[in-house]
This record gives structure tokens, sequence and C-alpha cells, in this order.
């Protein structure tokens, strides 16, 4: 749980020590409005992707299933920052498929919280992994981080891309290749 108390005495803080006048107008509610808001955008640290990946439906085939261009929003843990993009995520069933959105909520699980985008393409590829067992996992995420873009090299428009693979995706340049394809030029 976040402890909201806490969040609103930092930011008061924080705000005080850039020289703001924490009692005027604008500002006033702010601590408070913040509190709230670091509820949703790091509620995934009480999520369980254990729970979203749970419903599962039998099948015969193991075609590759994708669901790419997965809208996300993330916290850089090294500047409290966003970066947000796209996530694509594929797997090679075994026997078994979940929901389609339970792929997107799997992603936003591992977004809500302090990230670096690295770890959060191994984690969600490892989630999906240990919890339907398929024979094979990649996911991509392609973000643009706001500390690249706000502050220091300030290079807006360019993209951070990560890619995991497990089990049959790995060093299988034919599957990844169909990966690739699929996300990037079958457009609808
Ligand atoms: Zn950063």
């Amino acid at each position: 749980m976040v402890d909201k108390a806490k969040v609103k005495e930092a930011v008061t803080m924080l705000l005080e020590a850039i020289g703001e006048d924490t009692g005027r107008e604008g500002l006033i509610e702010t601590p408070d409005r913040i509190s709230r808001m670091y509820e949703e955008i790091f509620g995934g640290m009480e999520m369980d992707c254990k729970e979203i990946l749970s419903k599962r439906f039998t099948v015969d085939n193991s075609e590759m299933v994708v669901e790419r261009d997965i809208t996300f929003y993330s916290m850089c843990e090294h500047h409290l920052m966003p970066f947000y993009g796209k996530a694509h995520v594929a797997y090679v069933p075994n026997g078994e498929v979940v929901g389609i959105s339970k792929l997107a909520r799997t992603v936003e699980v591992f977004a809500k919280r302090p990230q670096i985008q690295e770890r959060m393409t191994s984690q969600i590829a490892d989630a999906i992994m240990e919890e339907l067992n398929p024979k094979g996992v990649m996911v991509m995420l392609e973000a643009e981080h706001m500390c690249m873009t706000m502050r220091g090299v300030k290079k807006p428009g360019s993209s951070t891309v990560t890619v995991a693979t497990r089990g049959d995706f790995v060093d299988n340049e034919k599957l990844q290749s169909t990966f690739y394809g699929r996300v990037k030029n079958f457009r609808l």
C-alpha cells in the first residue's frame, strides 16, 4: 500500500526545497493530488500476474500468438520520470492460451512500479513463461524516456528498444523474424 500521508509530506518538502510557497492556491492541494496519483501509477506493486494469468483455455494448435502495440506508461526508477511506449508480446502455446487482454494486464503489472525498461521486458517474459508454461515467449518494448528527452541529453523522439526471448525464441532467427514481421509489417 502507498503511504499517502508520507507521500504528501515528501511532496511538500520537495516543493519547499525548490523554493516554492506550498501555501499558494495552485499548490495547496498538490501533495494530496500526487499521493492519490501515486496509488494509481505505482499500483502494480500490489498486483500479481499469477492471478491474471490463471484463467487458461485449452487449444490444439501451437501457432504463435502476438499481441502488439500494447500502450504502457511506467516510471524510470533513476529519475522518477515517465517512460512510455508500446509493448509487443508473443508466445507459442503449449496446449494452453490465456485471454488476449491478460497479456496487456501483465504488461501493466510491471509498468506500474518504479522500473527500468530492460528489467520490465524480462519480467513480462518470465511471468508468461512461468505461469503459462508455453513453448516460448518473446517480448519487445519500444519507449521514450522523459529523463532522456526533457533533461540531460535532450533527444526528443528517440526511443529505446528492448527485447527478451525465452524458450523456443532463443537463438531462433526464423521464429524471431516471424515475430518482427507480425509486429512491424502487418497493419490492419
Ligand atoms: Zn531515467
